[in-house]
């Protein structure tokens, strides 16, 4: 578990979802910052209660309703899977004055039941479009692969995402992560390119329920 918490190659975000606090404050005090969550009313109860030098990522689906709560306590949404939640994080930046980082979420995975932008979907991320959005920044992209024990199939998604990271960020600024691999396929991630790995149960033991 050290070397997936320290190491400089990679950002670990150690994914607290479910876990109490008294766990995630284990994880803290051995230097660790960045965690996520994927449900907002959890992580306002978490931010309200841990530190406040943690960086907070938000990782799972997030309803158009609830924006606004997240806005102001995280500092990176991974989960950005529609152009109509962009804007609303986009408005409800604004009228906080706040700059929020942002990761387009693609659907790399056969699974249907994945959210995120399908991969013929995504011209819109482009110069042009982006700067009518003041308020968010994109930094990068996110995917989840399929959950398969074939590691070829682990691995195309992941190789299919990376190619598609090199073209984003040769085409825009500031576009720097891209977020794939959790416990299971985090070793796969790496090696076909990822900067930063969303870590659950490798850290924090199994979880009960999502
Ligand atoms: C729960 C979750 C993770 C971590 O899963 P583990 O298999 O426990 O590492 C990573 N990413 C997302 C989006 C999740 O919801």
């Amino acid at each position: 578990m050290k070397d997936i918490l320290h190491n400089k190659d990679f950002t670990c975000v150690a994914v607290s979802k479910t876990k109490p606090i008294k766990e995630i404050q284990k994880i803290y005090d051995l230097g660790h910052r960045d965690f996520g969550e994927n449900k907002v009313q959890e992580l306002e109860h978490k931010y309200h209660n841990l530190p406040k030098d943690i960086n907070w990522h938000m990782i799972g689906h997030l309803q158009t309703n609830k924006v606004k709560k997240v806005v102001p306590i995280v500092s990176l949404i991974h989960s950005i899977d529609s152009i109509k939640l962009l804007k609303i994080v986009n408005k409800e930046s604004k009228k906080i004055n706040k700059v929020t980082n942002c990761l387009i979420q693609i659907n790399i995975s056969q699974e249907n039941t994945k959210y995120g932008f399908d991969t013929n979907e995504i011209d819109f991320i482009n110069k042009s479009f982006l700067k009518e959005y003041e308020n968010i920044k994109i930094r990068g992209l996110m995917g989840m692969a399929s959950f398969s024990n074939e590691e070829n199939i682990v691995k195309s998604e992941f190789e299919n995402l990376n190619k598609i990271y090199n073209n984003v960020k040769n085409s825009i600024d500031d576009i720097e992560i891209l977020s794939m691999g959790m416990s299971n396929d985090y070793k796969l991630a790496l090696e076909a390119g990822s900067n930063m790995v969303r870590i659950g149960s490798k850290i924090f033991g199994a979880r009960n329920y999502q």
